[in-house]
């Protein structure tokens, strides 16, 4: 699936996922193009392909952005609640900033203060970032994501960047009722996403999706 939707500029990038079944949902495709992946990875930004930001972080491929925000998508309009788990470039925080503008919010948790401040940055590269960030619409946090982020619960939609050894209580807690939560989960060495839905009485289901790599869900490092 990598590579054959790669671009030359993030407009190309962009039509080519959804040329290509990957983006299907025009309001992806809009906020996709609304937010300059250049301005998130300095390396080959309009390939479809995961690209190293340092602290061994990755970027996620953008066939997976445009996947977790399809999935997220019933949740995410103007005036939400959004956590991103494991934010590193802040790149899918901003483009799910997009989805729920004006009045929305994102939060991005990532548990390495260089990638906070790394996301901080990249965002502020923009005049649409910026004016996202000075408004509120998106607040990047040194936490451990795997507890959530309880001072801005419940969410609408929560996405986990990173691959989770276990459904972690705390995220399943911070959903909104109605709710979803879209993350990889590794279980015996494979690593599947995981979709799961807390419906209005409560009720949490869960679907197994595709199987992908992500860089684990972890202790943070020492420093
Ligand atoms: N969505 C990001 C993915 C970055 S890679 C992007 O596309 O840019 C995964 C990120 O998860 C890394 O930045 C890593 O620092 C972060 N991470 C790993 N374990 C974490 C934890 N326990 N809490 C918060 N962030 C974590």
């Amino acid at each position: 699936m990598a590579w054959r939707s790669s671009g030359s500029t993030n407009e190309t990038l962009v039509e080519n996922l959804a040329r290509n079944g990957l983006i299907t949902q025009d309001r992806v495709k809009k906020a996709m193009l609304a937010v300059d992946r250049a301005h998130y990875t300095p390396s080959s930004p309009y390939q479809d392909s995961p690209q190293t930001i340092g602290h061994r972080a990755t970027i996620s491929a953008p066939h997976m952005h445009a996947a977790a925000c399809e999935s997220l998508l019933p949740y995410l309009y103007p005036g939400v609640k959004v956590l991103d788990v494991g934010s590193g470039s802040g790149y899918l925080t901003h483009v799910i900033a997009e989805l729920i503008k004006p009045d929305g919010k994102v939060v991005g948790v990532d548990h390495i203060q260089p990638l906070v401040d790394l996301s901080t940055a990249n965002t502020r590269k923009s005049d649409e970032g910026r004016q996202l960030m000075d408004r509120g619409g998106i607040q990047y946090i040194k936490a451990d994501g795997r507890l959530g982020w309880a001072k801005e619960a419940p969410y609408d939609a929560i996405h986990v960047g990173a691959a989770a050894a276990s459904f972690h209580t705390e995220l399943i807690e911070q959903l909104k009722a109605p709710g979803r939560l879209f993350m990889p989960v590794e279980e015996d060495g494979v690593q599947h996403i995981w979709v799961c839905d807390k419906k209005e009485d409560g009720t949490v289901t869960r679907k197994k999706d595709m199987g992908v790599r992500y860089v684990p869900l972890t202790d943070a490092p020492r420093t």
